[in-house]
């Protein structure tokens, strides 16, 4: 460090920045075993620029600690020790570094004061005493830095450039694909399904001028293994999705599909826990944007920078706290980047396009503009903290919280169906709609109290499975609603269908175009069944084997019923439509017995079609397909 007691400050931003970036370093460093060891879902919950954004964001923050030291210095000139900067900047270098830690701030202080005194004195003495040898240090952080950065979002940003200069020639009568997912919405909190309250009047306006589908199911009530599907057209048990988070790089992707065929193609998710790169599902996509980077974000993506936002900078505006919690942005954003991206594209080719929105997703804070739009509105700081912590209350809830909650997720709804409303009219207004399919859906919905639990991923009651699904396309009817229960496995099988793909692109399922006979599908062809599975978290070590089997379960809407099947043998059966809370149970009466034994062969056919991946068919696919065969076929032996 600089050592002259007159003057220590003017030398001190060099080494300030230098131990900065040391310190954004040894950060990304803690990321990447907070990834490997404590952390549970086994992700950086960063983006991929981490590697240099953070140690870019160290760095500017000690800078401005050696330029105070620096201004100090001239106001006060004699008065500041060497010796007591030096251990300044390093211990803010190490604190700031190991907030990362799961420990309390405080700790972390202590530990990085103790350690700064023994490295600052070694750094002191062998580095920043010399200015050529502190220049030479800070250049060779600075060339680590620009390599990372090189590494990670140069190298994605050059992919991109090449892969997309070396798409083959598309088809000329292909269409556009806008793919829609407004993450964890119900469909029976809609006003386009029925719902009293006006929720989604655009979505209402643009079913009109489409299809919408009355019974769509999900395959998975939550986001990965549902996602999976949308993109691959799999059932999660063939590709292990429940258990594996990341996308099996041998499943073909209607993305990378659509890419092989001259396809422009585009991801925006805004779910960044399980849509992100981490997951694979940006696999096939030209452009794939999840965490944001902008500079309020990439000060986010450090431990000490999200405190700042978070506590002081938006300490009362909890939906900005949202949004820097989870690294993501907001419907509006989120318009804004595909918009941004449809532009600079080239017209000449047709897209591809994905869009995730994470607006209802908990914590339910809507935009200002939509807050208290349906019953109540928060009450102050203690009804919006129990909101942000929706998802891990830490104390039981009342109705009245319940009711907030569920409040708050129908005006989160009406936003993203504003946003709709207004994305939607912007591409009409480009004409781009007039050679476009768009499909709008949603991943899952969400609970709130039918059955005794809030949220999502944890049954397969309508209310986790049953979703909104509009499309509107040139080759769609105007006004068409179709009752039939389908699934979402088929939207890849329909998207290259409706794209003109037909021929040329296969994907498991069928195309939903059957469902009213377009021009380029067969007619009163099938559908998929509207099938849905949820699995125990096989991390769940505590769960013993009759715990696991309750914990898996099996649906299927047929024949105006809702089937539900435990892995214990466990069975309920629900009228659709006239029990749409699924309260009453019909699975022990007498005149129930026909229906309830044509679901079991319904499944049971289902599951006999198509095995399970390896480790599935062993870990409970076989014991449950046994199991229903025994019930389907009493007296008959199994295989
Ligand atoms: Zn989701």
């Amino acid at each position: 460090m600089p050592a002259t007691p007159s003057s220590p400050a003017p030398r001190m931003i060099l080494p300030s920045m230098a131990l900065g970036l040391c310190g954004g370093f040894l950060e990304v460093g803690l990321i990447v075993l907070r990834k490997y060891s404590w952390n549970e879902s086994s992700s950086f919950e960063a983006g991929s620029d981490f590697a240099w954004t953070v140690p870019l964001v160290h760095m500017g923050t000690l800078s401005l600690v050696g330029l105070a030291i620096a201004i100090a210095g001239r106001i006060l000139p004699g008065r500041i020790s060497p010796r007591a900067a030096s251990w300044l900047v390093v211990t803010l270098a190490l604190w700031l570094a190991l907030l990362r830690l799961p420990l309390y701030g405080a700790a972390t202080f202590l530990l990085a004061a103790g350690l700064a005194r023994p490295s600052g004195l070694w750094l002191a003495r062998m580095v920043f005493r010399s200015p050529r040898r502190t220049v030479l240090a800070l250049s060779v952080l600075m060339g680590l830095l620009v390599s990372l950065a090189a590494i990670t979002s140069v190298r994605w940003a050059f992919r991109e450039r090449t892969t997309r200069a070396a798409l083959p020639l598309a088809p000329s009568s292909a269409r556009n694909v806008l793919l829609i997912v407004w993450d964890t919405v119900r469909a029976s909190s809609l006003s386009a399904y029925g719902y009293p309250r006006e929720t989604t009047p655009n979505l209402q306006r643009w079913a009109r001028r489409g299809v919408r589908f009355d019974r769509a199911a999900v395959t998975a009530p939550w986001t990965f293994p549902s996602h999976a599907s949308f993109l691959t057209g799999e059932w999660p048990f063939r590709i292990n999705s429940q258990w594996e988070h990341h996308l099996d790089p041998s499943v073909p992707t209607l993305s990378a599909a659509l890419a092989s065929r001259g396809y422009e193609t585009a991801g925006f998710a805004a779910n960044t826990s399980f849509c992100s790169y981490e997951n694979g599902l940006n696999r096939g996509f030209l452009h794939y944007e999840d965490y944001p980077l902008t500079p309020t974000s990439a000060l986010g993506r450090t431990a000490a920078g999200n405190w700042l936002l978070r506590q002081v900078a938006y300490r009362d505006d909890y939906f900005e706290q949202k949004w820097i919690e989870r690294q993501s942005r907001d419907g509006a954003r989120l318009n804004e980047a595909f918009l941004r991206w449809l532009a600079g594209r080239r017209v000449d080719r047709p897209f591809f396009a994905f869009l995730n929105y994470y607006d209802a997703h908990d914590p339910y804070i809507p935009p200002r503009a939509f807050a208290g739009r349906f019953g109540t509105r928060p009450q102050g700081p203690a009804d919006e903290e129990f909101l942000m912590q929706f998802a891990r209350p830490t104390r039981n809830f009342g109705l009245r919280e319940a009711v907030l909650a569920r409040d708050c997720y129908d005006d989160c709804i009406a936003s993203l169906d504003d946003q709709l409303g207004r994305l939607l009219g912007e591409l009409d207004r480009l004409g781009t709609l007039a050679n476009t399919t768009v499909i709008v859906t949603s991943d899952h919905g969400e609970a709130f109290g039918e059955h005794g639990r809030f949220g999502h991923g944890g049954s397969v009651y309508m209310e986790e499975v049953w979703v909104p699904l509009v499309i509107v396309s040139p080759d769609a009817p105007a006004g068409r609603t179709i009752a039939e229960p389908v699934s979402l496995r088929d939207l890849p099988a329909t998207a290259v269908d409706l794209a003109g793909l037909r021929e040329e692109l296969r994907f498991p399922g069928h195309s939903l175009a059957t469902c009213w006979g377009g021009e380029r599908s067969v007619p009163g062809g099938p559908v998929s069944y509207a099938f849905s599975e949820l699995v125990y978290d096989p991390k769940a070590v505590e769960l013993d084997d009759a715990r696991k089997s309750r914990r898996l379960k099996f649906s299927m809407m047929a024949g105006g019923h809702h089937y539900v099947r435990d892995g214990l043998g466990g069975e309920q059966l629900f009228e659709v439509g006239r029990d749409p809370q699924e309260t009453f149970d019909r699975a022990a009466e007498a005149d129930s017995q026909p229906s309830l034994a044509a679901c079991r062969g319904l499944l049971l056919k289902q599951l006999d079609a198509e095995r399970g991946a390896g480790i599935i068919e062993d870990a409970y696919l076989r014991r449950f397909r046994d199991s229903l065969r025994s019930a389907a076929m009493p007296g008959r032996p199994g295989p």
